[in-house]
Order: structure tokens, then C-alpha cells, then sequence
């Protein structure tokens, strides 16, 4: 974005602004156990969870106790612990060259997945690639509806089948479809209800087993879209889906509102399964690639 015209705004107040208080003449403080304390409350509050936030604290400490730091030099060196944890996983999502490649697209209702297919097929399309859509949450009319606008969006075209029709045969149509086409991609829609999670887990198996039949390699990717607003929850989503789907990456939504966002690091930490994309807003446009030290240096802000 250009530089506005005037005054820079003044620095958000982050996670250390409140510890060490605005720094006009950096004050230092020596590193005990009372700082380190405080330095891992911050971190659990800021969502990264008690095991990542002990270990990111311990680990910033390290060789330094006693020494006496300034809010600047604080922030950084969390900062790097952090994104030394979030640089292994931040990867986009490999796409080989075998067409289609099939993407399936998994999470509780309401975490984005329909708003991250959109935008996702929206840059695919910009990067000159065919893209098709199946709207296999098949239960929510509204859900199918919402996918169809998003194709519209993206200008892609987006399959659907009537509402409580079998999801597993619609996923095969469409692969059909997308080998016929020669499209590049296809992105599969799910339903998310964890109500019964015995459904959840056939509903998914039987689509990865349909898919099989046609391609044995698909899904190439099955990614499972978090709602960073749900919290340290994101931790169990994350465990109750990989035992329903063999999870390869992570897209995390929601990310623009108050949510700190930093379960991230506790899933990098815990999981290590590859980060791809943030969601920062509704439009289309609102999602970007994961940069692990921007994302470090907005969360120790
Ligand atoms: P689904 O049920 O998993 O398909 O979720 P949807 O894609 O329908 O998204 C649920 C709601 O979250 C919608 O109102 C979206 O506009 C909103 N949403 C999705 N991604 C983001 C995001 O990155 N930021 C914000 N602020 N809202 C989002």
C-alpha cells in the first residue's frame, strides 16, 4: 500500500507493549524468573498455548539470564524463536504436474472453507491455471449457494448435486468432468458437521475412496481450513480431523480480525503440518501466503 500523506500512525500496542511499556528510552530490565513468568503468560495469552509458550520462553532465555534487556531487543529475540518454530511448516501447496490435481477441502462449518476455495481458485485462475469446483457439502442448500457465488467470482465452474444426494458420487462426477476438461485442479467442498463424527469419518472415506478409483493418487491435497477466532480449539480440530482424513496442509482463516492468531505456532509446534495460506478479510483477494517472521513480528508486536 502507498505511504499516506502526514504522521505515521502510532505503533499498535502488542504483546510486549504491555509488559515493558511504551519505550521512548528503552528501559531495560534484567531477565529473572519473575520476566520469564510474565513472558510466558503473554505468549499463552496471545493463544500460542501453555507447552509452546513455556518452550518459546525458555528457549528466548537461554544463555541469557541476568542480563539486562530492553522491550526492542525483547520482541526480537521472541520474535526469532518463534519463527524458527513457524519456518519449517510455512510452505505453499505443492501442486505436481499430473492433471487435475485434486484438492479436498475439509473443516468444522464455518472456519472459511467455502470463502478459501473462492479465493483459492480465483489466484489459481489468475496464475492461468483450469480450475473446477465441486460443492460437496451437499446437506447445506446455503452452503451450495455460497459456493456458486464464489465460483461466479472466480470464474469458474462449480458442480453441484441435489441437496442430500450422495457426496462420494458427486466428487467422482467431477473428477470425470476435470480429466474430460483437462483442467489443472479440482477443488472438492465438504461438509464439516462434528456432530457425528462416525459420518464425518465415512462421508470423507468413501470420497477419498470413489476418487481413488479414478486417480489412486487423489486426493493430492487435502487441506483443512481453521478459524483462527475459535482459539487453542483449532489444536482439536486439528487431531479429530486427521483422524477422519489424511490431512496434508493447513489454511488458517480470520486472521484480519482480533484474533491473535498465535495457535499457529502452537499447531507448528505440536503438528508440523505445513502452513499454506492465511485468510485476511471476505474478499476475494484475502489470502496470502504465510510468512512465519511477519507473522512473528505482528504476534510479539
Ligand atoms: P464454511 O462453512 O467453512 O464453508 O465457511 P464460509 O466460507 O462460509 O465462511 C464462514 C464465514 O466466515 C463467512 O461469513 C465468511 O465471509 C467468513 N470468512 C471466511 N474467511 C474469512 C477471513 O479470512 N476473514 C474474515 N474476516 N472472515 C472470513
Amino acid at each position: 500500500a502507498a505511504a499516506p500523506v502526514g504522521p505515521a500512525p502510532a505503533p499498535r500496542a502488542g504483546l510486549l507493549g504491555r509488559l515493558t511499556g511504551r519505550a521512548p528510552a528503552e528501559p531495560q530490565r534484567v531477565l529473572d524468573d519473575a520476566m520469564l513468568e510474565s513472558l510466558e503468560e503473554l505468549l499463552i495469552s496471545a493463544d500460542m498455548g501453555v507447552e509452546t509458550s513455556l518452550k518459546v520462553a525458555a528457549n528466548m532465555a537461554e544463555g541469557r539470564f541476568g542480563r539486562r534487556l530492553g522491550a526492542t531487543e525483547i520482541k526480537r529475540l521472541l520474535a526469532d524463536e518463534i519463527a524458527a518454530i513457524l519456518d519449517p511448516v510455512a510452505r505453499p501447496m505443492p501442486l505436481f504436474p499430473k492433471k487435475p490435481q485434486v484438492v479436498l477441502v475439509v473443516g468444522v462449518n464455518g472456519s472459511g472453507k467455502t470463502t478459501t476455495i473462492g479465493k483459492l481458485a480465483s489466484q489459481f485462475r489468475a496464475a492461468g491455471k483450469s480450475v473446477v469446483i465441486a460443492a460437496g457439502d451437499t446437506f447445506r442448500a446455503a452452503a451450495v449457494e455460497q459456493l456458486q457465488i464464489w465460483g461466479a467470482r472466480a470464474d469458474v465452474p462449480v458442480m453441484t448435486a441435489p441437496e442430500g444426494s450422495d457426496p462420494a458420487s458427486l466428487a467422482f462426477d467431477a473428477l470425470a468432468r476435470a480429466e474430460a476438461e483437462g483442467a489443472d485442479l479440482l477443488m472438492i467442498d465438504t461438509a464439516g458437521r462434528l456432530q457425528n463424527r462416525k459420518d464425518l469419518m465415512e462421508e470423507l472415506a468413501k470420497i477419498v475412496r470413489v476418487l481413488r478409483k479414478r486417480d489412486p493418487e487423489a486426493p493430492h491435497n487435502t487441506l483443512l481450513v481453521l478459524d483462527a477466532t475459535t482459539g487453542q480449539n483449532a489444536l482439536e480440530q486439528v487431531r479429530i480431523f486427521r483422524e477422519v482424513a489424511d490431512v496434508t496442509g493447513l489454511v488458517m482463516t480470520k486472521l484480519d480480525g482480533t484474533a491473535k492468531g498465535g495457535v499457529l505456532v502452537a499447531l507448528a509446534d505440536r503438528f508440523g503440518l505445513p502452513i499454506h495460506a492465511i485468510g485476511v478479510g471476505e474478499q476475494i483477494d484475502d489470502l496470502q501466503p504465510f510468512d512465519p517472521a511477519e507473522f512473528a513480528a505482528a504476534l510479539t508486536g
